[in-house]
């Protein structure tokens, strides 16, 4: 029998984020029928800006969409490192042409709900999605034939293979392999995303300071600006919510620069977000059932890659069930053993990137002058994230106790 001949599996995903849809997508352009469960009532992307490097922008082309992501998206010309408490720019690196012609496609800017609506509009596209909000995934059931799962309000669907793309939280990941709690950080996050201000650059800044930072860049066109703070409260306790307070924030900034302090009235104070993340756990395949995106590898936002990974992710399962239909197990592992040690490695160096952000003291002093003579066209430390994979990733350093 030819692989024209073959049956192809019919998959139920869980979860109709950028991970769940970016899978109904890749999946439906490879022939195969795909139900998208999400629990929200709407299909929606929770906060404003999102970052996507060479790496995920590639995979965007593959599946279709980058076109239509690029109407609203911004091309920074170059990613800055600033100083917090000076404003001076430490370190920036050309973004722009440059990295698009290096690697294949742009550096871009974009707000999550321009690029989940550019997804959910391919996968509409193709016929062969069916997106289903309102359906909370509570139980799932495998056997040698099938997956089968069921819904808070008792409606059950199957299907020859399942994804868990819900999230950090994932109960498809609690239910086939670990009931662990993510791990949360110290750090508190406050976004304000809004009208883009007089001065503000087309371009990704970063400015870190001794345990915290702004990142700002443009999005929507360059008609509005992102922008999230960030800073380390060790009063924090997992289950309370008296930590990381806005006035604790205003403390903690009142030290940096006026373009950093001018965007603390932005700032929504009604919502903090706590960052959570896990270490590398192998066991993503689990006979008829997959986890994908943060249900598999939850990281860190310092290296902007979590909804790339999930893309990533998307496209290597739909290649490693186009090329083996008949036998689902041996195509999940396939698609684990591809995509495991590459999101595990981003996992990680994610971490490590955090701590380098939020030096403070001697080690800030270092980090300053190593990145003020770093070239702004040496790329050499990105080469294994955003390159065609013949770069091996940076092994982060075990004495910042990262693991
Ligand atoms: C501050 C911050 C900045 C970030 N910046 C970037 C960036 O610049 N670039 C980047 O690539 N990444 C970034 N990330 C990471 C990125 O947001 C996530 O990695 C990405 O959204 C994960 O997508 P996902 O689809 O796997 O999960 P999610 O976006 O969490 O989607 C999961 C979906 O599943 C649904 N769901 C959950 N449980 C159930 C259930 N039981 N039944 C049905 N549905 C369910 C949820 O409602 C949700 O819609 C950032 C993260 C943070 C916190």
């Amino acid at each position: 029998m030819n692989l024209a001949q073959r049956a192809l599996p019919r998959v139920v995903v869980v979860g109709g984020g950028i991970g769940g849809f970016t899978t109904a997508l890749a999946l439906a352009l490879r022939g195969m029928e795909v139900q998208v469960l999400e629990r929200a009532p709407e299909f929606t992307e929770i906060g404003a800006g999102l970052q996507f490097g060479p790496n995920a922008n590639r995979a965007l082309e593959r599946l279709g969409v980058l076109d239509a992501v690029l109407k609203t998206a911004v091309l920074p010309t170059k990613f800055a490192i600033m100083d917090v408490y000076t404003g001076a720019e430490l370190y920036h690196a050309k973004l722009g042409e440059v990295l698009a012609s290096r690697y294949g496609a742009p550096y871009t800017v974009m707000h999550r709900h321009d690029l989940l609506t550019a997804l959910m509009e391919g996968a509409r596209a193709t016929g062969r999605v069916e997106a289903l909000p309102g359906k909370e995934v509570v139980d799932l059931a495998q056997d040698s034939t099938g997956v089968r799962v069921t819904c808070a309000d008792g409606s059950t669907y199957q299907g020859d293979v399942l994804v868990g793309a819900d999230g950090v939280r994932s109960i498809v990941r609690r239910l086939v392999l670990d009931d662990s709690e993510p791990l949360m950080s110290e750090y508190v996050i406050y976004r304000g995303p809004g009208p883009r201000p007089e001065g503000i650059e087309d371009a990704v800044m970063l400015y870190t300071g001794d345990q915290m930072h702004l990142m700002q860049y443009p999005i929507q066109g360059g008609a509005m600006v992102n922008r999230v703070l960030s800073f380390r409260s060790t009063k924090g306790k997992p289950g309370s919510d008296e930590w990381g307070t806005p006035e604790e924030l205003f403390d903690r900034f009142s030290v940096a620069c006026d373009h950093v302090r001018a965007a603390l009235p932005t700032l929504d104070l009604e919502k903090k977000w706590v960052q959570f993340d896990r270490a590398p756990l192998a066991g993503w395949a689990q006979g008829r059932v997959a986890l994908l995106g943060d249900a598999a590898h939850a990281m860190r936002q310092y290296l902007a890659q979590g909804a790339g990974q999930a893309v990533e992710d998307a496209l290597a399962l739909a290649e490693a069930l186009s090329a083996r239909p008949d036998d689902i197990p041996a195509a999940l592992a396939r698609y684990e053993e591809v995509r495991f040690p590459r999101a595990s490695a981003v996992q990680m160096n994610t971490r490590f990137f955090g701590e380098f952000t939020h030096f403070g003291g001697i080690e800030a002093l270092v980090r300053n002058y190593l990145l003020k003579i770093l070239s702004s066209d040496d790329y050499e430390l990105v080469e294994w994230l955003y390159g065609d994979g013949s770069v091996p990733p940076p092994v982060p350093p075990r004495s910042l106790n990262l693991y």
